[in-house]
């Protein structure tokens, strides 16, 4: 513990992760971010009683081991001190998880009785699940859709019955309509694909082709932070202005689902795609890594798609972004499941720039050089994509 009149927090040492309270997941360690001013670059600084590098731009990293409970972190540098409280979560206990076994059948006794439902969503919201808390989409269903359905007991989970499937969707998405009659369970699934190219744009100029760029979070939702306390949303909305800016100087028409700190709702982003009929989304965001993991050993720039046309598109910018970025390694394109990139109609791809919880991914990110970098090499590789055979 500090003697008393020995500030805990100082403006010339900052910790940006943990933040004081926070409650971080289970683990034996976790990383520490935050920075020092010019006047304390002199003195060594110590975290837990380690000395630690402080990279030229005052931002600093530490791996610190922790154990479950309240922990206290203690930084000096100098005359400057700080502690930092966080909680680390007690482990799992083991078999305390149990998986969903879904329902196959009509006649599972879990079964509450089928009566008709309709969806309150928007498009991407009514998410048909093949299993619960499965990240993929068997259907998307419009808003205001009947469908026959059924509770199951002891879940917080609605089977439907569609195409002669059984299905899964959250009770939010749902409302209970029993004066309706209840629909078969063959139902066919509108496709919303329908009318929606299934290849990438050829043959045509890129003033005929339109892009909606996406900068991701926004508003409350933050994302991830960086060692000086810096948010993902302010460096995706620089580097996704970038990106707009070199997509129009490539002959694109470019829209953006947000050009200020606000936040659109998560799936009006794919919606917005949908209703515009745009002929590609791009997401853009900056990574970090969980709390155990050193972000030092995990940095990596990526670009994800959640289904194969959204891989197309995601392959070609990909491969352009890793070129211009030759210090740090290459994960490839990655398929993995998104909201904003399970849009179905259009092809649609996120992008994990760079990590931003470790001083250089920090430096790097917020260079306004580098993003036009990664900026000319998006639109390079959606050029790729709409001429890759
Ligand atoms: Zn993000």
């Amino acid at each position: 513990m500090f003697a008393a009149g020995i500030p805990l927090v100082s403006a010339a040492l900052s910790v940006a992760f943990p933040a004081e309270g926070q409650k971080i997941p289970a683990a034996e360690r976790t990383y520490v971010i935050g920075a020092v001013a010019a006047s304390c670059t002199n003195t060594p600084l110590i975290v837990n009683g380690a000395t630690t590098d402080v990279w030229r731009t005052g931002a600093f990293l530490a791996m610190v081991p922790v154990t479950p409970g309240t922990n206290t972190l203690h930084l000096t540098c100098g005359k400057q001190r700080l502690a930092r409280r966080f909680v680390v979560a007690e482990p799992p206990k083991p078999g305390s998880w149990k998986p969903f076994k879904p329902v196959t059948s009509d006649d599972d006794p879990r079964l509450g009785k089928p009566v008709a439902w309709r969806t309150r969503g928007t498009l991407f919201m009514n998410r048909v699940r093949p299993v619960p808390d499965d990240g993929d989409a068997l259907y998307y269903l419009p808003p205001q859709f009947t469908l026959r359905g059924a509770e199951v007991k002891g879940t917080d989970w609605i089977a439907v019955w569609i195409d002669g499937k059984i299905g899964f969707l959250p009770p939010a998405s749902l409302v209970k309509t029993p004066l309706v009659p209840v629909p078969s369970a063959d139902q066919p699934a509108p496709d919303p694909t329908a009318c929606f190219p299934s290849e990438p744009p050829r043959g045509v100029p890129p003033s005929a082709v339109r892009i909606l760029v996406d900068p991701g979070h926004g508003g409350a939702d933050t994302g991830a932070r960086s060692p000086h306390g810096w948010c993902e949303k302010d460096v995706n909305l620089s580097q996704a202005r970038a990106i707009r800016d070199a997509l129009k100087k490539a002959g694109f028409q470019v829209m953006m689902t947000r050009d200020d700190d606000s936040f659109p709702a998560l799936y009006s982003r794919p919606k917005l795609a949908y209703d515009e009929h745009v002929d590609a989304f791009i997401s853009v965001h900056h990574n970090a890594s969980p709390a155990h993991r050193d972000p030092r050993e995990v940095r990596h720039t990526t670009t994800y798609a959640s289904n194969a046309r959204g891989l197309a598109l995601a392959s070609a910018v990909q491969k352009r972004i890793a070129a211009v970025l030759p210090d740090i390694k290459d994960a490839g394109p990655q398929t993995k499941s998104f909201a904003v990139c399970r849009n179905p109609a259009v092809p649609s791809c996120l992008i994990e720039v760079d990590f931003i919880n470790l001083p250089e991914g920090e430096e790097a990110s917020w260079d306004p050089e580098r993003q036009k970098k990664v900026a000319a090499a998006v639109a390079q590789g959606v050029l790729d994509w709409m001429s890759a055979k």
